[in-house]
């Protein structure tokens, strides 16, 4: 049977393992994977590089007046076979993955010009098919016409623990409370912005993978997708 390249939309919870899913789709399919969460997450390292974060108050006006001077890109390292998110040319994969950047991004993620900046640089991206896409507002907003949509979600208690192992891996130092903590404030803010808050679209397969060890999910939505992808 003939295939088409589709494009895929992945949306859920945070530390639902959307991310991991989704680079092991676009690996195996041998499509672009784009993560949106690392872009909210530039722009929130941007505003307190540039001192529109403190002491925990974010000063909107500034960082939308200084959103002209923000650079992204992702760039492709070979060394880690991934894209990595650079601002203005400099590589700051690693400092936007600490807790610090993940405690304020929600506040970053509901002004409306950083969404409206963004999703035109994500729609821009994802032009062509043969991409996978995934965020809170991917199949909602910046991609309501994409082939196949997936929402994410696990209980929070297992999101934390997974959270918390993957930070530990990489040598950060917290606490199961402290990371329970951020993912409770994340989805609260998230799903309650005015702004494209994150909901499952209509036509999400949904996925609770609360239950499920990570292959038995990739072969769920690999097979969902080979589906789609059928002409
Ligand atoms: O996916 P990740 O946890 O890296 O996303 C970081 C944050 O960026 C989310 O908690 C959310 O506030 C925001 N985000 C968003 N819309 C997206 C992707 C991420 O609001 N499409």
């Amino acid at each position: 049977m003939a295939k088409r390249r589709i494009t895929i939309a992945i949306d859920g919870h945070s530390s639902a393992g959307k991310s991991t899913m989704a680079k092991a789709l676009a690996r195996e399919l041998n499509y672009v994977y784009i993560d949106t969460g690392a872009m909210y997450r530039a722009v929130t390292l941007f505003a307190m590089k540039e001192r529109h974060i403190l002491n925990g108050v974010v000063d909107e006006e500034g960082l939308v007046v200084d959103l002209d001077r923000l650079f992204l890109a992702f760039k492709y390292n070979p060394a880690t076979e991934t894209s990595e998110m650079h601002l203005s040319g400099i590589n700051i994969e690693k400092e936007i993955r600490t807790l610090e950047v993940a405690s304020k991004v929600s506040s970053i993620a509901k002004i409306p010009a950083v969404r409206t900046k963004l999703v035109a640089m994500q729609k821009r991206m994802a032009e062509g098919a043969g991409v996978v896409m995934d965020g809170r507002d991917i199949g909602t907003v910046v991609l309501p016409d994409a082939e196949l949509k997936f929402f994410m979600t696990a209980d929070p208690e297992v999101r934390a623990w997974r959270r918390l192992r993957e930070l530990k891996e990489k040598g950060k130092a917290t606490t199961y409370d402290e990371v329970l903590e951020n993912v409770l404030h994340r989805d609260k803010i998230d799903s309650e912005r005015a702004v494209a808050p994150l909901k499952q679209a209509d036509d999400a397969v949904i996925i609770d993978n609360s239950n499920l060890t990570m292959e038995e999910q990739f072969e769920f939505m690999l097979n969902v997708a080979g589906k789609r992808m059928e002409i």
